[in-house]
């Protein structure tokens, strides 16, 4: 059997690569500028990282291109491509503990949940791997005196811009499929959480992808991020943040290059819970998980609890009750379930939003405030308000935190009402025996994602993305690779 590890000891033996990942070797920022990035575990610095800015992203821009005119990764055969990302994949996995465990230290996710972060990294490259020698092109119906082929071609240079809450998995859902169809990739990950992808850009050299075709470029997103948006020769950007940063990128290639944008951005997810659930047991565990899990720190989150109003309190006192479960702890004592918050402005910006709930009055039943003061580090209570109308700010607003908002409701199109009342349109889940209702619902919602009787479910194999404000494009299933190809028609007369 093996060992449990000791994750204390092997962050202490860890080594951060911390300088730009581009053109096949690690460089500093062109200006010689770092920045701090701080464990929020402790408050301690971690590292000095390049912070990279418009010089830089040129050089990477430039890279990536002649790599991709160059042709030894775009023109290759897929089934090469293909063995290269299962290399990749493998090597992703051998240094799985190393790689969770940066994430844990640079982001604050319990180290249990960072390995399955890394999992599903490894299986996402893997997948679009496997996929790639397996699509065809297509000819069209035309007369007999004619063919058309409609082929799929790369962009070209994509840039990914990701945030921290997944790094290397947000991460992974852009370059794995754009990387799959021959594009070059720029990635700018997130300032809270360089770390675990740099050391990625280093292993998908080891795999054999060539120089200059998966660059890393950390930085901030006012100088690096927009100098992406920007560029005059980026041809897609694919982005994964808030809504407000998704709009700038609108923004930003309306007024340069009109390159295509792709954007997952925030949520405000209902969790509808009927009285004749199947389990409400189990629905509950996934409503703590869905609003606890990575401390809240989720996109598709459960942030809006809809709850029938026959089973509200009973509903209510087993959520709470599971809550304590989720109380923070170390997030590298592997029994772990919630860690730390991402950084302080984030924790502090969660508390405001508990301030806010309690003054709309809503009743904050469990939790509300900062916890481990002690560690130096920025942790935050399991928190649920019950009683939330649908129109307070609590209900409204992405907190991006532990923190629930319950709402009851009493007929179906009621809960439909409330939760379409939303700028967001991400994730929806329902729980129901009833087939018709359950279907009624479903198509109803207004969200990328529905789920019944369960959460969050499917993995790489179905599409996510949302409706509305929550975005466009979809990351994961071969849908994905929409946004790194375009179409051409090439029409032959034939006599
Ligand atoms: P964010 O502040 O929007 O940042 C996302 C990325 O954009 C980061 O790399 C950031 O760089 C960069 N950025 C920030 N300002 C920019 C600017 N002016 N120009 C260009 N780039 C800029 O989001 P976050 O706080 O990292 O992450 C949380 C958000 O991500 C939430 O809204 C969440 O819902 C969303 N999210 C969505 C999904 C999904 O699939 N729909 C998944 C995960 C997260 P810096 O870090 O350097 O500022
Ligand atoms: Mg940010």
């Amino acid at each position: 059997m093996n060992s449990p590890i000791d994750w204390r000891a092997e962050a202490a033996r860890l080594d951060f690569r911390n300088q730009a990942f581009i053109d096949g070797r690690f460089t500093p920022a062109i200006s010689g500028k770092t920045f701090d990035t701080i464990s929020p575990i402790d408050g301690r610095v971690l590292a000095h990282v390049a912070a990279c800015d418009a010089a830089d992203i040129d050089r990477a821009v430039a890279a990536a291109r002649a790599a991709f005119e160059k042709g030894s990764w775009s023109e290759v055969a897929p089934r090469q491509r293909k063995r290269t990302l299962i290399k990749l994949a493998d090597l992703i996995a051998k240094h799985a503990n190393e790689l969770a465990l940066l994430e844990t230290l640079d982001m604050g996710k319990p180290v249990r949940d960072a390995r399955g972060d890394v999992a599903a990294v490894a299986e996402c490259v893997r997948w679009y791997g496997e996929a790639i020698d397996k699509l065809y092109d297509e000819i069209a119906p035309t007369p007999r005196d004619a063919l058309a082929l409609i082929t799929r071609e790369p962009v070209g240079i994509v840039a990914a811009v990701v945030p921290w809450n997944y790094p290397l998995l947000m991460a992974a859902w852009k370059f794995a499929p754009a990387l799959a169809t021959g594009n070059s990739v720029v990635l700018k990950p997130a300032e809270q959480s360089p770390l675990s992808i740099l050391r990625v850009a280093e292993l998908a050299i080891e795999a054999g992808i060539p120089a200059g075709v998966f660059n890393v470029v950390p930085g901030f997103g006012e100088t690096a991020g927009q100098a992406l948006g920007r560029h005059m020769d980026v041809d897609a950007i694919a982005f994964t943040g808030s809504t407000s940063v998704g709009k700038l990128f609108l923004r930003y290639a309306g007024e340069s290059n009109m390159k295509s944008v792709s954007l997952e951005c925030g949520g405000k997810s209902p969790n509808i819970v009927f009285a004749d659930a199947p389990d409400l047991d189990a629905a509950a565990e996934v409503a703590a998980d869905g609003i606890f899990g990575n401390s809240g720190q989720v996109c598709d989150a459960g942030s809006r609890l809809l709850v029938e109003e026959k089973i509200h309190d009973a509903f209510l006192a087993k959520v709470s009750e599971l809550s304590r479960k989720y109380k923070p702890r170390d997030p590298l004592d592997p029994d772990t379930i919630m860690g730390s918050m991402v950084d302080r402005t984030q924790m502090d910006r969660v508390l405001g939003y508990i301030e806010t709930g309690k003054s709309e009055g809503a009743a904050l039943k469990v939790g509300g405030k900062q916890a481990r003061i002690e560690t130096g580090g920025f942790y935050i209570e399991p928190t649920i308000f019950a009683g939330v109308d649908n129109q307070m700010k609590i209900a409204r607003e992405e907190i991006f935190g532990p923190v629930l908002a319950t709402i009851p409701f009493s007929t179906a199109d009621e809960a439909i009402r409330i939760a379409n009342d939303s700028i967001y349109g991400l994730e929806a889940n329902i729980w129901t025996n009833d087939l018709t209702k359950a279907h009624k619902t479903a198509r109803a919602l207004r969200a990328g994602v529905v789920t019944i009787n369960t959460r969050d479910a499917g993995g790489i194999v179905v599409p996510f993305g949302g409706y509305k404000q929550s975005g466009f494009g979809r990351d994961k299933s071969l849908h994905a690779l929409e946004k790194y190809t375009q179409l051409k028609a090439t029409y032959i007369k034939l006599g």
